[in-house]
């Protein structure tokens, strides 16, 4: 037994190069666009290879629920199953590479591997999951309150939505003067947008939407850096969001992030940082 486990690694191990240098045909559909809190599901194994550092692997399914870093979101964490549970797959990072999702990670024990074509259950931690769908979503809440105080002239660059030192950018710049008040504002205003939105049935609005849905949807048209025809998932929190093309997970209601509060506001070149951190019901 042990010999074949060691034969077919050595097989992955020599298409590894085939796979790394050659675009990926593979398309890894993306089950968190559908569905933020799902926090287990089951894929299929398209391919899977080893890479050159020890004992780490990669696995491409045909689809998945675990979110690749990106969009300033982290990775997500979890672990991958054989149906039967008795081989675990330990994911510690996962990237985009060409359509496919890479989830890089380990066997916990050595010498199990999974098969081609095998289906398996994936498992996202779920309080990681919540808590990166929460503060990826109150980005999106600050450039709604944003707007809503009146600071329209800073338009929404980078994110940062880690749970901690998570911020937003702004293109263009405040008045020194106006820094701290506006701190002061900017969470009132955000976490009055959290309580009108208590006992609203309607929650966080979320589409894969063709290039002309997703102009009808977004107030200001499709950003000119997506290319003519590109389909795309277009995120709205409340009706009054304008709207954001967006791939990242999200909470299933403005009130699931609960207390937003805004830490400082600090000029970076032609660019306003906005600090923010969530509180919890505990907290
Ligand atoms: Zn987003």
């Amino acid at each position: 037994m042990e010999s074949t486990a060691q034969q077919q690694t050595e097989e992955i191990k020599t298409e590894e190069t085939k796979q790394v240098t050659e675009k990926l045909q593979y398309k890894t559909t993306r089950d968190y666009f559908e569905d933020s809190y799902k926090f287990v599901s089951k894929g299929t194994l398209l391919d899977l290879w080893l890479t050159d550092k020890g004992d780490e692997h990669v696995l491409v399914l045909d689809r998945t629920i675990f979110h690749p870093q990106g969009g300033g979101q982290p990775s997500d964490e979890g672990f991958i199953t054989s149906v039967d549970g008795k081989v675990k797959f330990i994911i510690k990072n996962l990237q985009h590479k060409d359509d496919a999702i890479l989830h890089i990670g380990t066997y916990e024990q050595d010498g199990e591997v999974f098969e081609r074509g095998q289906e398996l259950l994936l498992n996202v931690d779920e309080l990681k999951r919540r808590a990166y769908a929460r503060y990826h979503s109150a980005g999106h809440l600050l450039d709604v309150a944003m707007q809503r105080a009146g600071q329209t002239q800073l338009k929404p660059g980078k994110g940062y939505h880690f749970t901690s030192g998570a911020y937003v950018e702004y293109i263009g710049n405040v008045d020194n003067s106006v820094k701290d008040k506006l701190v002061k504002e900017l969470t009132i205003v955000a976490n009055q947008i959290i309580q009108e939105q208590q006992g609203v049935e309607k929650g966080v609005w979320s589409k894969n939407c063709t290039y002309e849905e997703a102009g009808e949807a977004l107030k200001e048209g499709v950003p000119s850096y997506i290319p003519k025809g590109q389909d795309l998932r277009v995120i709205k929190l409340t009706d009054e969001d304008s709207g954001c093309p967006c791939g990242g997970t999200h909470v299933k209601h403005v009130t699931d992030i609960v207390e937003i509060e805004i830490t400082k506001i600090i000029k970076k070149g032609k660019n306003t940082r906005v600090s923010y951190t969530l509180k919890d019901k505990s907290s």
